[in-house]
């Protein structure tokens, strides 16, 4: 909703209102005297019964209007549409608005108005009167009935139209707020005329036999009401669970659970916190207003004595206004943060990282919502360490333990996605010469020294270009993307060049002393391309094997050759 419709909500109010409630005085003029004190107890009555709202699908709904009835019955128009309007007030306060929302006031303010001219017209229109009546008539029946129904649409239809039409959000007329509202009206517009009745009868003892009950009804059902309201949050709860749990990757895993608790809650700022093996904090997401934020250094480091006392207190935490956080230092959060939750993410016993959800309204989180919190995030946990835990597997299941390269595995699949890819592949195969007499002189140890120490060589040789696997025993393939026979050819040279000038360290596993020794290693290098040599990945492979054995091997060793036909 944007500031010019708010603006034009308020200016409305103040050309409307005021006016309004004077023609509304001069038309029912009210007759109070010597019935102050009875006013300012259904007043509080109506105040106490405001702050008691039931909340279905973000609609309020309460029982002030059974008491209004009253009111309007034995007062008139003028006086029931004041204590509504002072009723609503304490409604919208205890509902939290923000700056952004207080449009709300005057907008409900006009609402009521509506709806308390409404009902008192179709009761005039169908012959009501004020007063005190007299119980044995039942000319009243009609206009009541009248007052109830009208009231009863106003209501629904308007608030209908403001949520659609003003506040554009996406509802439907006969949902389970309507049906709410059916059954309290159902229950308290009978117990309003029975208060007026009575009211009538013995004064302002009715309040005691009539309007105390109302309350404890009330909160009855809002008791009730939350506990249904914990239902379904618990409810979507272990939907997001099962969800968590099917992401398979850690990034995916925290993506999907800022999505989910920020759509759950009021959330205007969530992070998610590593802490490391050192002890650090390091925010790994933030999200403002449900969008990926890049967190910033320094904004960080203020947040430290706030986090360590998350940290060392290893329970979730809430903060209903920013005086209550204000101690750990005003920067910590965006200034117009007022509630925050701190939930740490607890496994074995060990804090390893936190939630930190935010919102600029006061108030925005209740104690029960904290525990949600706290599942979700031990959901969290367990998601992470899954989708850790199947990384790793997948990482050991492509790669090599000794020298940390993929495995022929992988590279058989890579081969095959990179020829799909339909571009120039070329493949170069290398396998090292004499590696047996290696080991047999230095040792099998020696040998895996220089495994991996040429690993890291060809790695450094083929950069970004292509991808190096650990082919076989002594024989590596370099999968290059892009790139032309000749350049292939270049790059293999160059790498056959820089093994035999520099030579590899290793330790002598044989002999006693274990010394440090400077041996040469050369190697055989064959080169193929695709689709110049081949049509398919097990030719490409043939091809520069074959290359590796007849061009280079069989003609001396420490040679690269080019596959020819
Ligand atoms: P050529 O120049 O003909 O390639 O001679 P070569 O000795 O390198 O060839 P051959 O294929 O006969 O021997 C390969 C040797 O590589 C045999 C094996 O002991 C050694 N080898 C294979 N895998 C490993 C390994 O993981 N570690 C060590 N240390 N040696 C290995
Ligand atoms: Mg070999
Ligand atoms: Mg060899």
């Amino acid at each position: 909703m944007n500031q010019y419709t708010k603006r034009l909500i308020w200016i409305t109010w103040l050309v409307v209102f005021p006016f309004s409630t004077w023609l509304l005085y001069l038309a029912y003029p009210p007759s109070i005297v010597g019935y102050e004190l009875d006013l300012l107890l259904f007043l509080i009555l109506m105040c106490i019964m405001a702050t008691l709202p039931i909340i279905v699908n973000d609609t309020p709904i309460f029982f002030t209007d059974g008491v209004s009835l009253a009111v309007f019955l034995a007062f008139g128009l003028f006086i029931e549409m004041v204590l509504m309007q002072l009723a609503i007030f304490v409604l919208i306060l205890t509902l939290r608005i923000t700056k952004e929302s207080s449009f709300r006031i005057p907008m409900n303010s006009l609402m009521f108005m509506a709806i308390s001219v409404i009902g008192a017209l179709v009761y005039y229109l169908l012959g009501g009167t004020h007063g005190f009546i007299n119980i044995q008539s039942m000319d009243t029946f009609v206009p009541v009935l009248g007052y109830i129904v009208s009231t009863f649409l106003a209501n629904s239809v308007l608030f209908y139209f403001t949520r659609k039409v003003i506040l554009k959000s996406d509802i439907r007329f006969f949902s389970k707020d309507l049906l709410w509202e059916v059954m309290t009206y159902l229950l308290v517009m009978p117990v309003g005329v029975i208060f007026y009745i009575l009211y009538s009868e013995i004064g302002v003892r009715s309040i005691f036999y009539v309007g105390l009950p109302i309350v404890a009804l009330a909160l009855i059902l809002k008791l009730y009401s939350k506990s249904q309201n914990v239902n379904s949050y618990l409810q979507k709860v272990g939907e997001i669970g099962h969800q968590l749990s099917e992401r398979i990757q850690v990034n995916e895993v925290l993506t999907q659970f800022l999505n989910k608790i920020t759509s759950l809650f009021q959330v205007d700022y969530a992070y998610i916190i590593d802490v490391n093996h050192r002890k650090e904090f390091e925010v790994i997401r933030y999200n403002e207003n449900g969008e990926e934020k890049e967190a910033d250094a320094k904004s960080f480091q203020m947040a430290e004595p706030f986090l360590q006392h998350v940290y060392n207190e290893k329970n979730s935490l809430l903060y209903k206004r920013s005086k209550e956080w204000l101690p750990f230092g005003k920067e910590i959060f965006p200034h117009e943060v007022e509630s925050v939750i701190a939930a740490p993410i607890i496994r074995h016993q060990q804090t390893v990282g936190m939630v930190v959800l935010a919102s600029q309204q006061k108030r925005a989180y209740e104690r029960f919502q904290l525990m949600i919190v706290d599942i979700l995030v031990n959901y969290l946990a367990v998601a992470i360490e899954n989708a850790r835990h199947y990384e790793q597997t997948r990482k050991n299941s492509e790669h090599c333990a000794l020298t940390g390269l993929y495995n022929y595995r992988y590279f058989e699949t890579r081969l095959q996605s990179e020829f799909d890819k339909d571009v120039n592949l070329s493949l170069i195969l290398l396998d090292i010469d004499h590696f047996k007499k290696v080991n047999d002189t230095y040792g099998h140890q020696a040998g895996n020294q220089i495994l991996s120490e040429l690993a890291t060589r060809l790695l450094d040789n083929v950069g970004e270009l292509g991808t190096v696997a650990r082919y076989g025993g002594e024989e590596y393939a370099i999968l290059l993307p892009n790139m032309d026979r000749d350049r292939a050819y270049q790059l293999a040279e160059s790498i056959r060049i820089s093994l035999y000038k520099t030579p590899f360290v290793i330790q002598n596993h044989l002999s006693e002393s274990e010394q440090e020794l400077n041996i040469q290693i050369t190697a055989s290098i064959g080169v193929a391309a695709a689709p110049q040599d081949a049509d398919d990945p097990i030719s490409l492979i043939r091809n520069a094997d074959r290359a590796l054995y007849t061009g280079a091997k069989q003609k001396g060793r420490n040679k690269v050759a080019i596959y020819m036909k």
